[in-house]
């Protein structure tokens, strides 16, 4: 999730200092601790930024090479003890790592079996452990760092070094990126170029199942099963800054290009597809209590709680559970009416939304069991609800945000099915009091199918973005722009016209399409367009009329739809095709587009879309 970064050089430079250097570098990416090993002089780890890590390093702390890391929790809270890099009993082999161990339970069960002491609540302990149960057997760390790779299941950007051979240092990729940086008489591996760029321009990026080792004079690389791989090296010419966003023009762009990886991030180990299950550790101390809820109250602000309310759809409709969606800032000057059959489900990227964290506050007071879908662990939101389910998307930078929206409604999905499932295993008297309805295995299948198929889809949208560019820059003159959607998509087109005015500043609206006809409607002319969302669903047919209703007042008319109609391209001016999913998965796959049309939309218009005026991107006051 956040940022490695290694070193081993023969220059008679510090590798202390140059990882140093190099962590602020990747500091943009998102952090809540840092740490480094140096084989000559030990390790120093500390909460917080790169500063407080540089103020804890000791005056002769020095040597040749080293690895170093900004942690951004997924495993274990925020702490020192819990900072990277961490190492095995021995202290022997160190280890930093970027991304989740998905079976580290198991293997660490196992581990400490054969008599290992675990220091830290990181899933990434199990990796130093794993390669030195190994060097048991062999005592070549190659070999031993290869077999424990071997064992391991997730995403990983992994650097490991080895206090008997402190020259070498092995990196290796799956899932999360890593690229290495050959110099002469030095080389480095890390999470993007940018800590690279001052000292080389010359790089090598790994695919997935990559393992590389450098020395000072040399660089090998192999996939896991040991096969060698030559790759030429590719020279940089992007500076630092571009190097951090990609080679994306903006964090925002970046972050939307994420969402494939996202979803899979959310999803990562949480199905069992053929059962039909969703598998959500973060609620098992909870199961009992959530077998008997018959009320759901989902808080958020902002684009939090449009994901929300698209939960709201999910899970009347596929648990049959009632399910009212509030803003944090209204909820917390009610009255609302709540007892421990009422679960109040906080949504909250940053998990610090003074808002939503008072609600959830209240919510506890009323005996409510308080539950969260939080993307920081350990934030304050996370610490104060009783379970939750952590979004594993990642930092986000751009303040208007996009992947954790992605993942916010992946989350919902997961847990319609979670609950679903769970219900309809309950006794029949359970069942009948709170009158819900069965989800059925088969349903349960083709939800768990249909969100494994997911980011395929979501690539082929992101694809086609050079449509979406045209078209913004054809409508970007507008000063206003109605979002139109029903169902599934009512709570999209608030969330579209949301990203629109964030960093457009201009006047976008979301609208019921239904509702139009109440009030909005007396807005359309041929200077005001409306984005509307028309996916081939339950409603399309009501939308198309929507559609009529524009039409008949000239106003232009964008419409968002799946690919195969040939109808709606008859009325509307222009048509953005998305693939086909399931009803209630559509909103993740429409969002796409709409985050891409706002995207080039404002950056025609010239504006700085990362930080958009009068914005913040975590708001921590009332
Ligand atoms: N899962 C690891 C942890 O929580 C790594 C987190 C990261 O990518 O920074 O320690």
């Amino acid at each position: 999730m956040c940022g490695i970064f290694a070193y081993t050089g023969n220059k008679g430079k510090n590798a202390s200092t140059v990882l140093l250097d190099g962590l602020l570098s990747l500091e943009y990416r998102g952090y809540d601790s840092a740490g480094m090993y140096l084989p000559e002089s030990g390790s120093v780890r500390s909460t917080g930024a790169v500063s407080m890590l540089r103020k804890k390093v000791p005056k002769n702390f020095k040597g040749h090479s080293g690895i170093a890391h900004l942690r951004w929790a997924t495993h274990g809270e925020p702490t020192e003890k819990n900072a990277h890099p961490h190492q095995d009993c021995s202290g022997n082999v160190w280890v930093v790592h970027n991304g989740i161990i998905e079976n580290f339970k198991e293997l660490k069960v196992g581990l400490e079996a054969n008599g290992h002491t675990f220091r830290s609540d990181s899933d990434t302990e199990v990796i130093a452990h794993l390669v030195e149960e190994h060097l048991k057997k062999t005592k070549d760390f190659e070999k031993a760092a290869l077999k424990a790779l071997r064992e391991i299941r997730g995403t990983y950007g992994i650097a490991l070094q080895y206090k008997k051979e402190p020259e070498m240092v092995i990196g290796a990729r799956m899932g999360s990126p890593v690229v290495l940086g050959l110099g002469e008489g030095e080389h480095f591996i890390a999470s993007d170029p940018s800590p690279i760029l001052p000292h080389t321009r010359t790089v090598v990026f790994l695919e997935d199942g990559e393992v590389a080792v450098i020395t000072p004079k040399k660089h090998t690389i192999h996939k896991l099963a040991g096969d060698p791989v030559k790759r030429k090296a590719t020279r940089i010419d992007w500076s630092a800054e571009e190097s951090q966003k990609g080679g994306y023009e903006h964090f925002m762009l970046k972050e939307i290009m994420e969402g494939p990886e996202v979803l899979q991030n959310t999803v990562r180990g949480r199905l069992l597809p053929d059962k039909g299950l969703a598998k959500l550790g973060g609620l098992e101390s909870v199961t009992k209590q959530l077998a008997r809820i018959n009320r759901i109250i989902i808080v958020g602000c902002g684009t939090a709680y449009y994901a929300g309310l698209v939960g709201e759809y999910m899970l009347e409709e596929h648990v049959g559970i009632p399910v009212e969606v509030e803003l944090g800032s209204e909820f917390r000057y009610r009255k609302p009416v709540i007892n421990d059959r009422t679960i109040v489900l906080a949504i909250s990227q940053s998990g610090e939304t003074a808002d939503t964290l008072e609600a959830i506050r209240e919510a506890k007071r009323r005996g409510a069991l308080a539950l969260g879908i939080v993307n920081t662990v350990s934030s304050t939101i996370a610490r104060t609800t009783d379970a939750g389910v952590y979004n594993h998307a990642g930092p986000e930078i751009g303040v208007a945000s996009t992947k954790a929206f992605i993942s916010q409604m992946t989350a919902l999905a997961l847990l319609t099915l979670f609950l679903g499932r769970q219900r309809a295993s309950a006794t029949p008297e359970q069942a009948s009091a709170s009158r819900r309805r069965e989800m059925s295995v088969v349903e349960g299948r083709d939800i768990a199918h249909a969100l494994q198929e997911l980011p395929q889809k979501m690539q082929t949208i992101l694809d086609n973005r050079k449509a979406i560019e045209k078209l913004a820059i054809k409508y970007a003159k507008s000063r206003d722009f109605l979002y139109i959607g029903r169902k599934y998509n009512y709570p999209i087109a608030f969330e579209g016209a949301l990203k629109l005015k964030e960093i457009s500043y201009i006047h976008a609206e979301g609208c019921g399409a239904g509702e139009m006809k109440h009030g909005s409607l007396a807005m359309i002319d041929e200077h005001f367009p409306t984005m509307a969302i028309v996916p081939a669903d339950s409603v399309y047919d009501k939308m198309l009329s929507n559609i009529q209703q524009i039409k008949a007042r000239k106003g232009p008319v964008i419409a968002l739809a799946s690919e195969g109609d040939t109808e709606v391209g008859k009325i509307a001016d222009d048509v953005i095709y998305v693939p086909h999913t399931i009803e209630m998965l559509m909103p993740i796959l429409n969002i796409i587009p709409l985050q891409l049309f706002a995207y080039y939309f404002a950056r025609e218009k010239g504006l700085n879309v990362d930080r958009p005026r009068n914005l913040a991107k975590s708001v921590t006051v009332e």
